[in-house]
């Protein structure tokens, strides 16, 4: 990588760019969008590129049907550790990719799984990484900054984008005359963000089915959030056998918050409908808890649970 395809980094007037048109969190009137969505950028000669999130689209029509929505609902206990009379907000899934309140877990669960899974969880649904450190030849040692987003032109170059933070000045003079510098980042760990994603689907099951369920499968899923929830800090999660067999999918948002949906994928192919949780149209994730399915009315409103 060179400092050239590095875009709004300031200094030097001819390197400038104009920034317009900016979509994302806080910049724009649609929920659930990444810190930066999209934008405009414009040198000082005139020319612009459109910079937006990383086509990941592969060609591949994928048709799922919305089976039955879920209502905000409190349980008695929290649907994570049976804990009695929750009392904090959860969102399902976390704000950061779209979600809204939808149950209340205990204030343990609410606060543990947010630092020790969520914020992966936005890191990889965003296309972001962390613990990033910039180092040059001609400067001592490695600089910390900000995490970086990767983004893409709107000519198919990757381009890394800083979010919020600045260069090292000492970093940013010697790249002036000599471009070339050197990278380590962190991508966001996938056991985190497949936990998180399970949690969010865990509990968009629970609302659809109305009730915390018994099954084998939500057993083992609270047994091993549970667990993950009381690591000592900055401990790495082992890996999930349970989350390996999840088919976990996020799309780029504008979110739909407030929106748990059972949904069948129908694959092209003529195969086996499968059932997902769409949760807030940001992420799906396979059906997690095994044999219940939700019954719906004629207006496709969730009523009950069955036994598959
Ligand atoms: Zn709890």
């Amino acid at each position: 990588m060179t400092g050239q395809e590095t875009p709004p980094v300031g200094g030097e007037p001819d390197r400038r760019w104009t920034i317009s048109d900016v979509h994302g969190r806080g910049s724009s009137p649609q929920k659930g969008l990444a810190t930066v969505h999209s934008m405009l950028l414009q040198a000082a000669d005139g020319s612009e590129f459109r910079l937006g999130r990383i086509d990941t689209s592969d060609g591949v029509e994928y048709k799922a049907e919305i089976v039955a929505v879920a209502e905000p609902r409190r349980f008695d206990c929290c649907p994570i550790c049976l804990a009695p009379d929750p009392s904090s907000d959860e969102h399902v899934p976390p704000k950061a990719v779209g979600g809204s309140i939808m149950t209340s877990t205990c204030q343990r669960c609410n606060n543990r799984f947010g630092s020790v899974l969520e914020r992966a969880l936005v890191d990889w649904w965003e296309d972001a990484v962390g613990s990033v450190s910039l180092s040059h030849e001609d400067v001592r040692g490695v600089r910390k900054t900000s995490r970086v987003l990767m983004r893409q032109k709107d000519s198919g170059e990757f381009v890394l984008f800083l979010d919020g933070g600045a260069i090292d000045p000492e970093i940013m003079q010697s790249m002036m005359t000599q471009p070339n510098f050197a990278m380590t980042y962190s991508p966001p760990d996938a056991r985190r963000y497949r936990l998180a994603a399970l949690k969010s689907a865990y509990l968009g099951a629970c609302l659809l089915i109305k009730s915390i369920p018994e099954t084998p499968e939500a057993v083992a899923i609270r047994a091993e959030l549970m667990e993950v929830r009381d690591l000592p800090p900055r401990t790495r999660p082992n890996a999930s056998a349970l989350c390996d067999r999840l088919s976990i999918t996020k799309s780029q948002g504008p979110a739909v918050p407030g929106e748990i949906a059972l949904v069948r994928t129908n694959p092209s192919d003529g195969g086996v409908p499968e059932f997902a949780i769409s949760l807030s149209r940001t992420l799906m994730v396979s059906w997690p808890i095994g044999g219940y399915l939700v019954s719906v009315d004629d207006k496709g409103n969730a009523i009950g649970t069955v036994q598959l």
